[in-house]
């Protein structure tokens, strides 16, 4: 029986949003038993909780928004992300803005705090979803499908228009080794021309060149860290809002996808364990 997990001790790190740009201080704390993935804003009156979960996902719009008890967090899915291939499965995240930190716009930072926290067992089973059927979101030429595997791997392929992007495939079966070298470190893209109109609607405003990988019309402003990051960067992703299911043992093959794919699919697992 494999045991849930948690941190071992509580750890702190503060920031600047991704989007919102504003600071922020998080701290991840132990977590008990069964009680799953739980954002705390305690910057707001009576402290809300806000759980991750896939059926309180209200937008995903640039970044993934959970919404429970009238209070937000948003941009979690780096974080999440981590936290599930970490095989953290309670952890209270208490932060005093509804965003957090970028960080260096990776999942590295985020496992490099469970590391430094530590990890601990717990006396309860941990609950894992091995999936049984094959589930699937269909938009023209874009697809995301799960289906029933020996292990939690994830096969990407991104196309982008961009000359120097094109088409990116990535394949990984993961486990903490695989995370940690050739996912986590993967940044958040952004483009220049895109970058005014985000700003006009309040987006991306803790960005940089060093926190994303930022591209002109011709060229990579930023310092790439693979020659792939855009794909990597997009399995994070998927790790990160397909953790709100909970811990899952299956393959998912995305084609084109993004988070309002991820959301959809989680939504769609979600309702069939309900059913059964
Ligand atoms: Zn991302």
């Amino acid at each position: 029986m494999e045991k849930q997990v948690t941190l071992a001790t509580e750890v702190t790190y503060s920031g600047i949003g991704l989007h919102s740009g504003k600071d922020v201080t998080m701290t991840l704390q132990p977590g008990k038993p069964g009680t799953g993935i739980v954002f705390v804003r305690t910057d707001l009156p009576g402290q809300p909780e806000i759980h991750a979960r896939a059926e309180l996902v209200t937008s995903t719009l640039k970044a993934t928004t959970l919404s429970e008890n009238g209070a937000q967090v948003f941009t979690v899915e780096h974080l999440l992300g981590a936290l599930f291939a970490m095989g953290v499965d309670n952890c209270r995240i208490r932060m005093d803005a509804p965003e957090p930190p970028v960080t260096d716009g990776s999942g590295l930072v985020f496992a490099q705090l469970v590391q430094k926290a530590g990890r601990k067992e717990q006396e309860a089973e941990k609950k894992i979803y091995v999936v049984d059927k094959s589930f699937s979101v269909y938009d023209g030429d874009k697809f995301l499908i799960m289906l029933p595997y020996d292990g939690t791997r994830v096969s990407f392929t991104s196309v982008n228009v961009h000359p120097l992007l094109g088409t990116q495939y990535y394949d990984v079966l993961l486990d903490e080794e695989t995370f940690l070298k050739e996912i986590a470190p993967a940044r958040t893209i952004g483009f220049m021309h895109e970058v005014e109109q985000m700003r006009k609607m309040g987006l991306g405003l803790g960005g940089n060149l060093e926190n994303a990988l930022v591209y002109d019309d011709t060229k990579c402003l930023s310092v790439p860290r693979f020659p792939d990051e855009l794909v990597r960067h997009k399995i994070l992703d998927v790790l990160g809002d397909m953790s709100l299911i909970g811990p899952w043992k299956g393959h998912i093959i995305a084609v084109k996808s993004g988070h309002s794919y991820n959301s959809q699919l989680a939504k769609q697992i979600i309702a069939y364990r309900e059913g059964k």
